[in-house]
């Protein structure tokens, strides 16, 4: 109803009422019968005022019959509008309870944290997994209702990238990975998703156990056959003609005792989560016996320059690290051309110490590069063998970079080069002038 049709009534009504009054038609003066209309007519608003007021404040249902005029169309679209919300919100029920059953029918432990770290929602294998039981233990803090060893450090780290891997608090048999997922607003809530790893984690030891134990049996009957071969290899009395087979079972030994030490120095490496016997490491000059050694291996046919901040020691494993930076230049040295360029840089940048090691030989296709750190992948296995490589060289860096929360770049265009990049924390810097209370904070092995 338009705003006129209610004037248009109003005044009709009014009209009536003078007209009563002029003709005295039931006994009352024009003044009088005005003012009755009026009054009917106020009465009557406020009346349907109130009563759809009361309506909305109970959440009664408005059906009809609905008053006439502008207060029926009012009642009608409050009443359209119940009618959305309360599909709506139906909608919304149905969702939830749907979405509840699927969660509930996760093998996984799901908790909901809110801004405060406090639980919202968990579901039932959160109970069996972490003792966390809901609704019992909503608005409790999850580190007060759960005792699993490490979380409450994890947490705090606010640093999910990995996931937490530990023995179950209730039963040191099964072995849990918990990991957390920020979302919502600003990223304040916290998805804490708890999984029983153990057959998984099971057959990864198994599988590491076989490696580190057929590498290490192999290793002694290889030693003797390469003595063996060695001596006849170099033996006056070895007749000419076996002297070329000989030569070639050398190289052959050699490679296999190049790849059992490497997969025993990776056995070694999965052993543990992050580097044991921290001390201060003189890196430059690790990196210059490396790179003398490079320089050997090259014979003269690279040109190997070193750009080092001598002031600039790491907190780390020395031996890993040695590993790490000699699979690294070696790689540029085994993976280029004659004629090379080969640069080592180590210098100290905001976010922590860096290692960069660069070449301008024929580079890694894109394709190739996500894969390049996995065990046994070459970009061209024949020409990685002839060069003597073992195709685990950047497992082993990899490895050796995440034991010391390093994290490895590669960046590289085919025939432009390749650079490899190590950041390492800032926490594991070390300046020479440094003084020793710096090494109370080492982990000890
Ligand atoms: P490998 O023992 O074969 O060197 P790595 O794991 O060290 O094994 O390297 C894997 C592969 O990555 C190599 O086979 C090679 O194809 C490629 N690669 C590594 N470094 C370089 C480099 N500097 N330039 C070009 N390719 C490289």
């Amino acid at each position: 109803m338009r705003a006129e049709a209610v004037g248009f009534e109003l005044a009709l009504l009014l009209a009536g009422a003078a007209l009563a009054g002029v003709l005295h038609l039931g006994g009352l003066p024009t003044a009088e019968a005005l003012l009755l209309v009026l009054a009917a007519y106020l009465l009557r608003h406020l009346y349907l005022l109130w009563r759809l007021a009361r309506f909305i404040q109970r959440q009664h249902r408005l059906a009809p019959p609905f008053p006439l005029g502008l207060w029926g169309e009012l009642y009608r679209a409050v009443g359209r509008y119940q009618q959305r919300s309360r599909k709506g919100r139906k909608r919304q029920l149905r969702f939830q309870r749907r979405f509840r059953e699927a969660a509930n029918s996760v093998p996984d432990a799901l908790v909901v944290l809110g801004k405060s770290q406090r639980i919202e929602w968990a579901n039932p294998a959160a109970a069996e997994m972490l003792g966390v039981r809901w609704p019992d233990h909503e608005g409790r803090l999850l580190t007060e209702v759960c005792a699993q060893t490490g979380l409450g450090t994890y947490l705090e780290a606010d640093e999910y990238a990995r996931p937490l891997e530990v023995p179950a608090e209730h039963d040191q048999s099964i072995m849990l990975s918990i990991r957390v997922a920020p979302f919502g607003e600003r990223k304040r809530q916290r998805l804490v998703v708890g999984r029983d790893i153990t057959k998984i984690f099971h057959l990864n030891m198994i599988r590491r156990d076989f490696v580190a134990n057929a590498s290490h049996e192999l290793r002694t009957p290889l030693t003797v056959i390469a003595g063996f071969v060695e001596n006849l290899a170099s033996s006056a009395l070895t007749p000419e003609p076996h002297r070329r087979p000989l030569s070639l079972m050398e190289n052959q030994t050699n490679r296999m005792r190049s790849i059992i030490e490497d997969l025993l120095t990776l056995s070694r490496l999965e052993l543990e989560d992050a580097a044991s016997n921290l001390t201060p490491v003189n890196l430059p000059q690790e990196i210059e016996q490396v790179v003398a050694d490079a320089r050997t291996l090259s014979a003269g046919k690279h040109d190997i320059t070193l750009d080092l901040d001598h002031d600039l020691m790491l907190i780390g494993n020395q031996s890993e690290l040695r590993s790490a930076v000699s699979n690294l230049v070696f790689n540029a040295v085994k993976h280029t051309p004659a004629g090379s360029h080969v640069r080592v840089w180590w210098q100290d940048e905001p976010v922590g110490p860096v290692l960069r090691v660069a070449d301008d030989g024929p580079g890694i296709a894109p394709e190739h590069i996500p894969r390049i750190t996995e065990r046994f992948y070459r970009v061209d296995k024949a020409r990685s063998r002839a060069s003597g490589g073992t195709g685990l060289g950047l497992a082993i860096v990899k490895h050796v970079l995440s034991h010391h929360d390093a994290v490895l770049s590669i960046a590289s265009e085919p025939g432009r080069g390749a650079t490899f990049t190590c950041r390492f924390p800032a926490e594991s810097r070390l300046r020479r002038t440094d003084q020793v209370p710096q090494l109370q904070v080492l982990r000890s092995g």
